[in-house]
């Protein structure tokens, strides 16, 4: 399983160092474990957090250098990341992220030999409207036009309305999105595409992790508000 910890817009050096203290000493699994820390605490991440631990990047840019003020480069991330997050909900919606931007940042991690975390999913209209398949093959087919298919590809199902609201959704709904989007990939790369690791994102917690890793086609989970303790995402990320 691979438990993934995005902690968004939170955590300063200080509380980075202190997370890392609490949890490397927490940590007992053979599931492998990556935390998305905001760029000024990578660093601080990657020198603090076990060895066993990946250190991952919420965004990266598709261009190497030059007048992208406010940008970050693949090649200023590699030192100390393995994995990256793109198209998260949090970019897509709020950042106005297209899936056209979203497929030329996803060639440039993988150039730059980065696994990539590619995040899909609808909102809470795009369900109510029966649109949960269509939304998640564009968001495929668009982001990932053109790209070779490689096993650093991940993707994370995570419906919009799950995310940061406390309500995960069923295992009914899990286990047709992430048997829709590995047959998306099938159709896109053909057989090889079928063992991609799929996660689960929206409201992981303690309380819930046993039953969503239950689901077979569930290969990990990103966690967002759960993965900001380190005694909570302990929990989540010893799962046996
Ligand atoms: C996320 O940020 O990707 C996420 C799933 O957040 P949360 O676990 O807080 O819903």
């Amino acid at each position: 399983m691979l438990v993934a910890g995005n902690w968004k817009m939170n955590k300063n050096i200080k509380e980075t160092i202190l997370f890392f203290k609490k949890f490397n000493k927490l940590l007992k699994t053979k599931n492998k474990i990556v935390l998305f820390p905001s760029f000024p605490c990578i660093f601080v991440a990657r020198n603090s957090a076990s060895k066993t631990i990946s250190i991952g990047a919420q965004n990266v840019f598709f261009e190497e250098k030059g007048e992208f003020t406010g940008e970050v480069s693949c090649s200023q991330l590699k030192p100390f990341c393995d994995f990256v997050i793109l198209g998260h909900s949090d970019r897509r919606h709020k950042f106005f992220e297209s899936n056209q931007l979203i497929n030329k940042k996803i060639k440039k991690a993988f150039e730059s030999k980065f696994k990539v975390i590619l995040c899909v999913g609808e909102t809470l209209k795009e369900k109510n409207k029966n649109k949960t398949n269509s939304v998640i093959s564009n968001q495929l087919k668009q982001s990932l036009s053109k790209i070779k298919f490689t096993k650093n590809l991940f993707i994370a199902y995570e419906p919009v309305w799950a995310i940061g609201t406390g309500k995960n959704a069923n295992i009914k709904d899990i286990t047709k999105a992430h048997s829709f989007i590995q047959k998306t990939l099938v159709s896109l790369f053909g057989k090889k595409a079928e063992k991609t690791q799929i996660l689960y994102g929206g409201s992981v917690k303690p309380e819930n992790m046993k039953e969503i890793f239950s689901i077979p086609k569930v290969s990990g989970v990103l966690v967002g508000g759960a993965s900001l303790n380190p005694k909570t995402f302990a929990k989540i990320a010893n799962f046996k």
